[in-house]
């Protein structure tokens, strides 16, 4: 179920957004719409209007054809006259303003009007032009007209086409044109037909890849989109499939990756509450089992069992300190006191503290001494808790070795013990809060899991690097690195 949304009073809930799946089936149904009208206005209603224009156009190009050859000598002319006829299929003539013929050609054998008033030939047929002549002059040098050949709609038309200009030597002379006309009814009709078929198989087509994309794209986000509301509400055992397109691809890994680290925090923040409450109750109730012991029992009142009370306590203090630390760190509230003091020297004094702990040896090499700009208490809390890990993971030798070596401008500090190592593929979760590797392990119950998170924040915050080495069976080696400040 979505988690609820509440909308502040009198306001009107946004309106929600189409669902993918609508989208694409309406854009898809849109497209094909839009391409079948187009499809139909242009090859149908606009057909008979184009080819007009585009006949007009094709007379009056060759009519300026015609006019540019008038100072040729005739059978120039007749030759010119001859050849356009028969490249563009219109009938040309060619006369003088007494209706004298001077060139002409006729498209075709076929009866045309032309064709019929001049068969008469001889003066008819100049007389004819003559008056031809005049209907053109009186139209003002140019004459443009259009008339059925037949009767009925499927009937060709023709056009008729005159131009009067003068020559070079000022001789009027008129062009005259004659351009049949095809019907495209019948055209219309077989369009008609084909376009039907075409818009069918265009919206069934439309309609599958629609239905096809919608399905690709649209399955796997929806799938995406429940998964994340789940998440939302705190269910992290989600696995998305990692298929389908690359952005979905993308989409599912990551959200399968938020999901892996979602819930080893969530694992881990159980493990913490659990940790947390145990290491808290276990000195707690040593500290009242031993102090009740001491209040009721004569005798019990004894420097040792002070001693476990006092141990206990400082135990208590420095989980609730690690804890307090790791938290002001994260939060960035800690600020760094810095100064320039001897890494080296401050390294073996931190030594001294373990002093105490007579069966384990600390050897240190370092062949001299070094200075660093840093947080010096913060330094050694790094170096203490290395060595501390160190103590309680070594092997039987109990030997933690340490070293200071110097290279490039930085010194590097290694804190190596002889215990079991760490398996590789936890090498890398080590440094998360609260993680333990082997949490039933009796020796890391001691611990919190916290020293390592507070080792990398202070190198962090030192813009300075940790890291760990280790092999199964033969022990660790954690290391951090430092700029050095010159002597
Ligand atoms: P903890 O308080 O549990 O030691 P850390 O953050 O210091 O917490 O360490 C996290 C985990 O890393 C430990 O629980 C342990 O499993 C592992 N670890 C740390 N140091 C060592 C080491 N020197 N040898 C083996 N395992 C180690």
């Amino acid at each position: 179920m979505a988690p609820p949304v509440f909308h502040p009073k009198g306001e009107r809930p946004p309106r929600r957004p189409l669902g993918i799946y609508l989208q694409i089936l309406l854009g898809f149904g849109g497209f094909t719409l839009v391409t079948v009208v187009l499809l139909w206005v242009f090859q149908i209603a606009l057909l008979g209007p184009f080819y007009q224009l585009i006949k007009t156009d094709q007379v009056e190009n060759t009519a300026e054809s015609v006019l540019r050859q008038l100072d040729q000598p005739q059978e120039e002319l007749s030759q010119a006259v001859e050849d356009l006829c028969y490249d563009t299929q219109i009938s040309i003539l060619v006369s003088d303003e007494n209706g004298r013929l001077l060139a002409g050609s006729f498209a075709s054998e076929k009866q045309s009007p032309l064709r019929a008033a001049l068969s008469q030939g001889g003066l008819s047929s100049q007389v004819m032009l003559s008056q031809l002549y005049n209907d053109v002059n009186l139209q003002g040098g140019r004459l443009e007209e259009t008339f059925p050949l037949g009767q009925g709609d499927s009937s060709p038309q023709v056009m008729l086409y005159g131009r009067i200009q003068r020559n070079s030597s000022g001789q009027a002379r008129m062009v005259l044109m004659e351009s049949e006309i095809t019907p495209v009814g019948s055209t219309v009709e077989t369009l008609k037909v084909q376009l039907l078929c075409l818009t069918g198989v265009m919206v069934v087509l439309g309609l599958l890849l629609a239905l096809f994309i919608a399905r690709r794209i649209a399955r796997p986000i929806a799938a995406i989109n429940q998964a994340a509301k789940q998440l939302g509400q705190g269910n992290y055992a989600i696995s998305l499939e990692e298929s389908g397109t690359r952005e979905v691809t993308e989409l599912a890994q990551t959200l399968n990756y938020a999901a892996g680290e979602l819930s080893k925090v969530d694992e881990m923040r159980r493990e913490l509450l659990a940790n947390v409450s145990h290491d808290l109750r276990t000195p707690l109730t040593m500290i009242k089992g031993y102090s009740e012991v001491m209040r009721d029992l004569p005798g019990e009142n004894t420097p040792e069992n002070v001693q476990i009370i006092i141990d206990e306590t400082e135990r208590l203090t420095s989980l609730v300190n690690d804890l307090l630390d790791l938290s002001r760190l994260e939060a960035g509230a800690v600020p760094l006191k810095k100064s320039r003091f001897n890494l080296t020297e401050s390294i073996r004094r931190a030594l001294t503290r373990y002093e105490k702990l007579a069966d384990y040896s600390f050897p240190f090499y370092a062949d001299r001494d070094v200075f660093v700009t840093a947080d010096q208490l913060r330094i050694s809390q790094v170096v203490c808790n290395l060595v501390n890990n160190a103590i309680t993971y070594t092997g039987s030798d109990k030997t933690v070795t340490l070293r200071q070596t110097v290279n490039d401008g930085m010194v590097r500090v290694s804190v190596t013990d002889t215990g079991e190592g760490i398996p590789p593929e936890k090498l890398r979760d080590i440094w998360e809060r609260y993680y333990k590797v082997d949490k039933d392990h009796k020796r890391a119950q001691m611990g919190t899991g916290l020293g390592l998170s507070i080792v990398k924040n202070v190198m962090d915050l030192h813009g300075g690097r940790c890291g760990v080495e280790s092999q199964l069976g033969t022990g660790s080696t954690f290391w951090f690195e430092l700029p050095l400040t010159g002597e």
